[in-house]
């Protein structure tokens, strides 16, 4: 366990860089020292790994650093003013959104684990932030043997319904996929159980004609004059085969993809003459080609997919494209993130991205204090259709959550999650009702707002509250909650309704 092992995971670091990681390395390293996890490994294992995990997935050397630091104030083994002091604002500020995010908790039912995804994002304000969090979670998750049972299948729910799909929603497959997997077996250890027998039956069965397959495939390839391609093989994902299985009726003989040949080229022009090539050979199964690169899924995803029968009795999905299309279905949005000036990227290259959080990736990027309470951003993900895949619309169809409450902001970034239609007021006495009680004016957005002004989606709120300021009947018209409502009767010595 080196910061050497660290750097040399990363992309061409500088020398600054690599004098970052080994400083972050050292400090964690000394400022954790004696401390052990519930396994009994010192507790700095756990941020290497976490360190680790994220220069695997190529984030920039500032997010590295601060998967060393990250559980460093909340375990109070540093303080912010010696992070800042060695470090400086830009690293203090993603260990303190780290720190942030990890106390945040949405009490609301289980239908509403939607929302929380959302307010994970809108609270992270750095979406580097979310993927520390994301790298953190993943290595507990690795680890969640050692901890109670009955914290596992919380620890094991939380991460399959907001984890996995926030890693999936940003694009980041390497974390969505082994977050999905490692939560299956601690809740569905059965559906765990019989899939896996599954795949196992299936792969000694597939494996020899798989191989041989891809042999001619590159063969075929090579001979039509294409000679500058990777090619690989993957295996489904348990837990997405396990979904998948339950989509095709159970009948796991139409699941195709359980094994699937990867070919990477330098090109688009390239993935089509691979494509050309190999149905002139092979005969495709179909309504089974599938042209993401002509038109991507919603989340980004870019590939071609075809099923060709190898001519043995076998039926093979064969997946093409490019190098960077590879590159950006594995790490996602991480992979944008290193980028110094995003100015250079092709906005239609993020255009998976924008859907996410759109027209706000500069703010995103260069915003890295949190001066201003309420970024642009937060507002317009607040109003936009994130990114959906078409099972996720559903869901979001489904609840309807989003459309129905809005999350405001006090000056601190706490979110305050109020029904739509709702006003300073209410917002006041979801806070404290010692503070509705004793509202004496209200800043939206540094703006001066009247007490009946509905709050939109992402507004910062702040109350100035005065001691002797006291309810008014007219503040029953303004309040639409009934906490709000019932508070303000009482104040007024009226009876409750
Ligand atoms: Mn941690």
């Amino acid at each position: 366990m080196t910061a050497k092992e660290i750097t040399a995971l990363m992309d061409s670091p500088t020398v600054e860089d690599i004098a970052l990681i080994e400083k972050a390395y050292a400090v964690a390293e000394k400022a954790h020292r004696g401390v052990l996890r519930k396994s009994g490994e010192p507790y700095f294992n756990h941020v290497f790994e976490t360190a680790k995990i994220l220069a695997e997935i190529n984030m920039c050397p500032q997010a590295i650093a601060a998967g060393f630091l990250h559980d460093s104030i909340e375990d109070g083994v540093l303080t912010e003013e010696e992070i800042r002091k060695e470090f400086g604002e830009e690293i203090l500020f993603l260990v303190q959104g780290v720190t942030k995010l990890g106390k945040l908790k949405y009490r609301g039912a289980e239908r509403h684990m939607e929302s929380l995804r959302k307010l994970f994002v809108a609270s992270a304000q750095d979406i580097r932030v979310i993927i520390i969090k994301l790298c953190d979670r993943l290595h507990n998750m690795r680890t969640l043997q050692h901890v109670r049972p009955d914290k596992q299948k919380r620890i094991a729910l939380e991460t399959l319904e907001i984890y996995a799909p926030l890693a999936y929603r940003l694009s980041i497959r390497k974390l969505s996929r082994e977050l999905e997997d490692l939560s299956f077996p601690y809740l569905y250890p059965e559906e765990y159980k019989n899939v896996k027998e599954l795949v196992k039956q299936k792969s000694v069965e597939t494996l020899p004609h798989l191989e041989k397959f891809m042999k001619s495939v590159k063969k075929a390839l090579a001979e039509e004059g294409l000679t500058n391609f990777n090619t690989d093989y993957r295996q489904k994902g348990l837990y997405s085969l396990s979904k998948k299985i339950i989509r095709k009726g159970g009948e796991i003989e139409k699941v195709y993809d359980i094994l699937a040949m990867r070919i990477f080229t330098e090109s688009v022009s390239d993935c089509y003459k691979a494509l050309g090539i190999i149905h002139s050979k092979w005969r495709p199964l179909p309504g089974r080609i599938k042209d993401y690169i002509a038109v991507p899924k919603p989340n980004g995803y870019k590939s071609i997919h075809t099923t060709v029968f190898t001519g043995d009795g076998a039926i093979v999905e064969i997946q093409i494209r490019t190098h960077e299309m590879h590159r950006a279905d594995e790490y996602g949005i991480a992979s944008y993130l290193r980028y110094k000036d995003l100015k250079n990227v092709q906005n239609k290259e993020l255009g998976w991205f924008n859907q996410f959080l759109p027209k706000s990736i500069n703010n995103l990027i260069h915003s890295t204090k949190s001066d201003k309470p309420t970024p642009a951003w937060i507002k317009e993900l607040a109003e936009s259709h994130l990114a959906t895949n078409g099972e996720d619309m559903m869901e979001d169809l489904k609840t309807d959550f989003f459309s129905q409450r809005i999350f405001a902001f006090t000056p601190k970034g706490d979110v305050v999650d109020l029904p739509l239609g709702s006003t300073v007021v209410d917002f006041a006495y979801a806070i404290h009702s010692d503070i509705g009680n004793h509202i004496s004016s209200v800043m939206v957005n540094n703006k001066i707002a009247s007490l009946d002004k509905e709050l939109q989606n992402g507004d910062c709120v702040e109350v100035i509250t005065k001691k002797g300021a006291k309810p008014n009947r007219k503040w029953l018209d303004h309040a639409k909650t009934s906490m709000a409502r019932k508070h303000i009767k009482a104040s007024l010595g009226d009876k409750a309704e």
